[in-house]
């Protein structure tokens, strides 16, 4: 719920560790409500926050795999910047949960990323992991795919993680932070319909490694995690009852993984127990890249 003395500005300013009622709220003490009381506390706790709180950047964190890992960085005492480009997702997510500051930016737009690391600096002065998880998902035949469609899953997944690790590189490189890019076991596994998708996620693991031989010197860490099948927004919009059939049948495992599930790997490859481990592509996935040749025949 906003307050109503909060201007527009403020609101689509996003962050809830900036002071958006001024300081004004803390020099009339005598006119408090709730609202300002619970402002004030929030403001207080950034003036109490040592310099020595991480904070993590997740794009796409405003639902789904993107939510679930701001949220493990919270429990672990970081302050969190969900970054996505769905203002009604983002807001609902930023006001839901506390110690964190929501970016409306789309990551597909090249001039975004310089923008956003001026801000991180400003607002936070510091960025210690980044973990690059917007995506799209959009299949069809490989006759189907105009250009538009093609540039559309491309900007998205592929120059997205470009953009947004080039612009805030400076940044990782003054915490010796991490970079953690999300593929998909599509992009280690090719399947029908899925020519850009596929290529864009096989694409975002060998862009992992480029970072992780070059940043390696700094100090930064660069790490890619390719899930499996998981149940979110995304793949509802493309998997069918018989395909979420199919994949239950050929995951080892027999099943869709959890959100939390791809988040504690999420976690843990930017966290210091994953020091000495940089360009990786690990897949969370019930073990479906593990199959090899997975013929049904064959499994009987
Ligand atoms: P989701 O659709 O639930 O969430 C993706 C979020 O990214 C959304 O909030 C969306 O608004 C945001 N987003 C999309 N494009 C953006 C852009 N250009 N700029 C800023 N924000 C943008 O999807 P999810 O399933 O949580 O997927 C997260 C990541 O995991 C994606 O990269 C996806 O390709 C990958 N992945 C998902 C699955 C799965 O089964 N769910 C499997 C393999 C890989």
């Amino acid at each position: 719920m906003f307050h109503p003395c909060e201007s527009k500005q403020s609101r689509l300013g996003f962050s809830n560790d900036q002071n958006p009622v001024g300081d004004h709220a803390l020099k009339t003490p005598l006119r408090f409500c709730a609202f300002h009381s619970g402002k004030i506390r929030e403001v207080l706790r950034k003036r109490m926050r040592t310099e020595m709180e991480k904070v993590a950047l997740i794009t796409g964190a405003a639902r789904g795999i993107g939510k679930a890992t701001a949220e493990l960085f919270l429990e672990n005492g970081y302050h969190a910047i969900l970054l996505d480009r769905d203002e009604e997702a983002l807001m609902e997510t930023h006001q839901a949960l506390e110690n964190t500051s929501a970016y409306l930016y789309d990551v597909s737009n090249p001039q975004a990323g310089g923008e956003i690391a001026a801000r991180i600096l400003s607002e936070h002065g510091r960025l210690d992991a980044l973990v690059n998880n917007a995506g799209i998902a959009d299949f069809g035949p490989i006759e189907e795919h105009d250009q538009s469609k093609w540039r559309r899953v491309m900007e998205t997944n592929l120059d997205g993680v470009f953009y947004m690790t080039q612009a805030l590189t400076p940044m990782l490189k003054e915490t010796q932070g991490a970079i953690l890019n999300i593929a998909s076991i599509s992009g280690l596994r090719a399947s029908t319909l899925r020519v850009a998708y596929g290529t864009s996620k096989a694409a975002v693991a060998h862009l992992t490694k480029q970072q992780a031989c070059e940043l390696g010197e700094y100090g930064i860490r660069v790490n890619c995690v390719a899930p499996g099948p998981v149940k979110t927004k995304l793949s509802i919009a493309v998997h069918t009852p018989e395909i979420i059939q199919a994949y239950h049948d050929a995951v080892p495992l027999n099943r869709y993984g959890g959100e939390r599930e791809l988040a504690e790997v999420i976690y843990f490859l930017c966290s210091p127990k994953a020091s000495y481990v940089t360009g990786q592509v690990v897949a969370v996935d019930g073990g479906f890249e593990a199959t090899g040749v997975g013929l049904p025949a064959l499994r009987d």
